[in-house]
């Protein structure tokens, strides 16, 4: 599957917010963010007024970058989340949460999406004894994440683990550290994602 490859922090930029590509790093003061809080080229530094679309298209950009996903990618977790019952941008962003990938970042054993996926894909997780290298698998209720036994010694987990530590595993899993295992005690509620997104915006764009 296809991904973006250029540099990272410039999506931040774009953005104006903090995507967290970039793990550790991220938090410290190295972040281009807290170095160059401006859009990046020649008039990252103008100050202009957005229209309504401009918001909503820039939101759908954000969850989309924070995610790692691509246009197609995206669009089809959004014509799954109108499909079910409820509120739209809710089902979305739970979809989004509940993907393999991100599940092993919000475990605290990866220390970016990016590295996630990665691992994923390397087949380091097995779901419910399974290996699964699939990023996009969705988990359900219940499911056991666990690092296989041949990668406990990764040394990137190990440190992904202790530097995780300050970010904190959600309330609907849990982590047994020791045994590298996460458990899925519920599918995510919308109070359960911390970062700052407004998801009816992506609704609204996508609904026009
Ligand atoms: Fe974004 Fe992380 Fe780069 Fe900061 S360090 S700009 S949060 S990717």
């Amino acid at each position: 599957m296809a991904r973006y490859t250029g540099p990272v922090c410039r999506l931040c930029r774009v953005e104006g917010t903090k995507l967290y590509l970039k793990g550790d790093r991220c938090h410290t003061e190295k972040c281009a963010l807290e170095r160059r809080n401006y859009a990046p080229g020649q008039h990252g530094q103008r100050r202009s007024k957005r229209s309504d679309y401009g918001l909503q298209l820039r939101e759908k950009q954000k969850v989309k970058r924070m995610y790692g996903l691509l246009e197609r990618q995206f669009r089809g977790y959004f014509a799954k989340a109108e499909r079910q019952r409820g509120i739209t941008g809710e089902n979305l962003l739970g979809l989004l949460e509940r993907r393999l990938d991100n599940v092993v970042y919000r475990l605290g054993l990866c220390h970016s999406r990016t590295q996630a996926r990665q691992m994923v894909l390397h087949g380091h997780f097995l779901v419910d004894g399974k290996r699964v290298n699939i990023p996009s698998y969705l988990v359900k209720k219940e499911q056991k994440v666990q690092l296989r036994e041949k990668s406990r010694t990764n040394k990137e987990i190990q440190e992904s683990l202790k530097s995780s530590e300050r970010r904190g595993v959600p309330k609907w899993m849990s982590l047994d550290a020791a045994n590298f295992v996460g458990t899925i005690l519920d599918l995510p509620k919308r109070e359960d994602i911390s970062e700052e997104i407004q998801e009816q915006l992506v609704v609204e764009l996508y609904s026009k």
